[in-house]
């Protein structure tokens, strides 16, 4: 399988508006961050996991064509505000498309999307979208998704583990630390990734320290940082991370 990062940054973007810092004002390339989201891929299926408001511009840039399921990890605007994007996919496809997540986010995205799930008259445009409760293990293609809870505010919010024959992904965008529960699903994963949201310590998201402890808690062989904020800069951090460890960067693809 193979994975594009679409968006690797905090939930204001990097540069973040108004910001006067040194990552906001240098755009370096690697350091330019859409909010976080990653497409997963094999020669089936087309996945994406969340749908921010940078969802348009990072679907173009992927040139993604075709999407089988969408999954959101949680609530918040930076990963739900790009679901009515989504149906441009359903009405290329001619069929609803899934959307799976845990049930109090799709009753969320309901009130925020009342008429993505209602039927048109017959003969006219139908892009619509299929709320999925995302309980189980979901296969797709040679992928399954699997995902567990993980502490994020006081939200409900998950995270997941992705496998296929070839080898395993974690993936956590957006969390406060990893319970057991979730390090037990995470056992033996050939790729993790982390959020890492900035130096300084953040009552909901994982500072850049606490983020290289759980991964090394994790201890998968390759592991990724995303979900990052303007404090912390590809060209001074990346270099110093530990073997193993290092930063994404919007347009990143991995193959596992
Ligand atoms: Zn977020
Ligand atoms: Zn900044
Ligand atoms: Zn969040």
């Amino acid at each position: 399988m193979k994975l594009r990062f679409l968006g690797t940054g905090w939930s204001h973007g990097v540069p973040a508006l108004g910001c006067d810092c040194p990552v906001c004002r240098g755009r370096q390339p690697k350091n330019m961050r859409t909010r976080s989201s990653v497409s997963l891929w094999d020669d089936q299926v087309s996945v994406v996991v969340d749908v921010g408001p940078d969802f348009r511009m990072q679907a173009l840039a992927a040139a993604l064509k075709r999407i089988d399921a969408v999954f959101i990890t949680h609530q918040h605007a930076d990963h739900v505000m790009g679901l009515d994007d989504v149906r441009r996919f359903s009405w290329m496809q001619g069929e609803a498309l899934p959307i799976w997540s845990e049930a109090s986010v799709l009753d969320r995205l309901a009130e925020l999307y009342p008429y993505v799930t209602q039927k048109r008259k017959p003969g006219t445009a139908v892009p619509l979208l299929k709320f999925c409760d995302w309980q189980h293990a979901v296969p797709l293609g040679s992928m399954t998704f699997r995902s567990f809870p993980v502490p994020h505010g006081n939200i409900p919010c998950v995270g997941m583990r992705i496998d296929t024959l070839q080898g395993s992904i974690g993936y956590v965008p957006d969390c406060s630390g990893l319970p057991e529960q979730a390090l037990s699903v995470l056992e033996g994963v050939d790729v993790m990734i982390l959020n890492a949201l900035r130096i300084e310590p953040h009552p909901s998201h994982l500072s850049l320290m606490q983020s290289l402890e759980w991964l090394e808690e994790v201890g998968a062989p390759q592991s990724y940082l995303t979900h990052m904020g303007c404090p912390i800069d590809y060209h001074v951090h990346n270099d110093s991370l530990p073997a193993g460890v290092e930063m994404a960067w919007d347009g990143l693809e991995i193959e596992v």
